[in-house]
């Protein structure tokens, strides 16, 4: 175990199905993957609430089928989203809890936590995901840990980033740097490979996770990890398949008992659990079986599925993968026999027909299994986050040069997008393009940016306006300049000048549209810290029940045994017996009670019946019962 680390910094792959955290061991010179309280390496991105507590990672996850309407999965998708959004509005209808609108039409997910309605932001569920991973980090490293690099998808905008950032913040972490998960997969990568790499190495990284397909290529030349370009898809993963999956059961099971379970929320997911098991079986195995009891009206389901026939429902999305990665080579102007390697990512890469379809496509090229594509991306975020901590030595040198992942521009006549930075373009870059005024003696400008790959700007996303004025008396083709600047953080700067009379002015675009306000973080921060004290009173509860009934048990049991029961006075074991059903009423009637009546009980059986014992040594000089607390 990691001590002292008070300090380190950790990197976390906030993943949209499961999350990973990883931290760089300084002494042994490389990235130690931690497990959580389960022992497992990746944790999956669930939180639920119930009327008790608020449950994150395995235990919320492992009791989804029971309370589908309060386990809340997929917040990545709807991060820095508007509700109105096609992609939410989809989402929305696959999934059990519900999800309104908001202030601003930010998408609002409502639970049920300890009987009351509870109102929460995408940002609040991902924080307490983060929360979940720091305190994985904390209890492995034995230190409290404040600095984190996260990653996000690489296609993910500038208000999903700076959302991802305000959950860190709720999540009480100094995020250092958001770095997109591609760049991440190709450090861990490059540093698998750092002795064979010689010269510039092209790298194609192919990442399918649950809920996310991302591609990117990479360059690594020494040091240096140039993003080219990135295309992906924010709907497409694991998920979509083991909904292919999952409709194929729901016909099946309505074909042989005449029933519909596509309204059942609880049976659709314990079908979707078992559908998810059999696609990874189906990895490895050509046929498996799949098996519910009792999945919808006591009727137990049980069938069979060919990985044939999983491929053949779920072809048309391998085959929308294959189309994403012709388009990021197309956009990086980039021959796929450039490629020197492709890396598999995310869960979903292992389905063989993926496999199958990418060594097709990159003529026969083999592919890189030798990282674990669970775990690549958190140990890049994590190489990454200790190469920006002060005093870490015995670290990789790094230098990331990420990409715009959409075309920036502005407004011209028409309705135009006029674009001056297109999407893929390598950060930090500075760009000037002119313009021209439209109508004679023309004043002022009003410079509206935009992000997005439609040509219509109304179909593109409003980042901030600001104007340009005192334009001299002029025809109509006056020019002003406009320039972009984005630095090595992904903060765009635009400016406008008129040259004649030096006239400027400029804009920091924060994009605070959509996103959370200051007090709403600060409001959020309180609103963690209550459900970090009510998890911790829920925690203190369960402890001082565990010991009731733990010393109730032992009481008992000594009570039977009739070497300790015959010498105990009459009198004396009535108020024994009394008192373990006191306790016993409590633990069976505990919803509405503390922690500290179940101690105080604890204490009262302890009076009760060590002084019997304790007597009946004193009386018969026998053996006392021993009772370890
Ligand atoms: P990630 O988001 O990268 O953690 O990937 C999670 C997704 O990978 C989930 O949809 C899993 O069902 C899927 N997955 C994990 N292992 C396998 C496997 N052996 N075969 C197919 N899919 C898998």
């Amino acid at each position: 175990m990691a001590k002292n680390a008070e300090g380190c910094a950790i990197g976390i792959d906030l993943g949209t199905t499961y999350s990973c955290v990883a931290v760089w061991q300084e002494q042994q010179g490389r990235v130690e993957i931690i497990h959580n309280d389960q022992g497992n390496r990746i944790t999956p991105s669930f939180v639920a609430f119930t009327d008790q507590h608020r449950l994150i990672g395995d235990a919320a996850k492992n009791q989804a089928a029971i309370n589908p309407e309060n386990t809340i999965f997929d917040a990545k998708r709807l991060i820095g989203r508007k509700y109105s959004d096609p992609i939410v509005k989809n989402d929305i209808l696959l999934w059990p809890f519900k999800v309104i609108a908001g202030v601003d039409d930010k998408p609002v997910i409502v639970v049920k936590y300890k009987g009351q309605e509870k109102h929460l932001s995408a940002e609040e569920i991902s924080s307490m995901i983060l929360t979940k991973m720091r305190e994985i980090a904390e209890a492995y490293l034995e230190s409290p840990v404040k600095n984190a690099v996260i990653t996000v998808p690489a296609y993910f905008n500038d208000s999903q980033r700076k959302a991802t950032v305000d959950a860190g913040v709720i999540a009480g972490l100094n995020v250092k740097r958001i770095i997109s998960e591609p760049t991440a997969a190709a450090i861990a990568y490059g540093l698998d490979k750092k002795t064979n790499c010689v010269g510039e190495r092209n790298i194609f990284i192919f990442d399918l996770g649950g809920g996310t397909f991302d591609v990117s290529l990479v360059t690594i030349k020494e040091k240096v990890f140039t993003v080219k370009a990135s295309a992906g898809n924010s709907h497409l993963g694991g998920e979509d398949i083991d909904n292919r999956m999952v409709n194929h059961f729901v016909e099946e099971f309505n074909r042989k008992s005449k029933l519909d379970i596509s309204g059942n929320a609880k049976s659709l997911r314990r079908l979707r659990s078992a559908c998810e098991r059999a696609k990874r079986t189906l990895s490895s195995m050509v046929v498996t079986t799949i098996e519910v009891d009792a999945l919808f009206q006591g009727i137990d389901f049980s069938s069979s599925i060919a990985r044939a026939k999983c491929e053949e429902i779920c072809m048309d999305l391998f085959e929308d993968c294959m189309k994403t990665v012709d388009r990021c080579l197309v956009d990086a102007k980039m021959d796929k026999s450039s490629v020197h390697d492709v890396v598999l990512v995310g869960g979903s890469s292992r389905i063989p027909k993926v496999q199958e379809l990418l060594e097709e496509y990159f003529k026969g090229k083999n592919l890189c299994k030798s990282i674990n594509p669970d775990e690549a991306v958190a140990y890049g975020a994590a190489v990454q986050a200790a190469s920006l901590s002060e005093g870490i030595k015995n670290v990789p040198d790094l230098v990331l040069f990420d990409v715009t992942p959409l075309s920036l521009g502005i407004l011209t006549t028409g309705d135009i997008m006029s674009v001056v930075i297109p999407r893929n373009t390598t950060i930090p870059v500075k760009k000037t393009q002119g313009y021209l005024t439209s109508i004679d003696n023309q004043s002022s400008v009003l410079i509206q940016v935009y992000e997005g790959e439609r040509a219509a700007v109304r179909d593109n996303n409003l980042l901030g306006s600001f104007s340009l004025s005192g334009f001299p008396l002029a025809p109509r083709g006056h020019r002003f300049d406009v320039c972009f600047a984005i630095d090595e953080n992904g903060i765009l700067t635009v400016s406008a000048e008129e040259k004649t009379t030096g006239n400027m002015n400029e804009i920091t675009i924060t994009n605070d549209k959509g996103r959370l306000s200051a007090e709403e973080i600060k409001r959020l921060i309180q609103e963690a810290e209550y459900y970090q004290a009510e998890d911790q009173k829920f925690l203190k509860k369960a402890k001082a029940m565990n010991a009731l009934v733990e010393y109730t048990y032992k009481v008992k049991k000594a009570m039977k045994d009739t070497t300790v029961s015959s010498k105990i006075l009459p009198m004396d074991e009535q108020k024994v017996r009394d008192a373990i059903t006191e306790a016993e009423n409590l633990l069976a009637d505990n919803q509405q009670l503390e922690a500290y009546v179940f101690e105080n009980c604890l204490n009262k059986v302890r009076s009760i019946f060590e002084p019997v014992v304790v007597n009946r040594k004193r009386a018969r000089n026998d053996e006392v019962v021993a009772l370890d607390d």
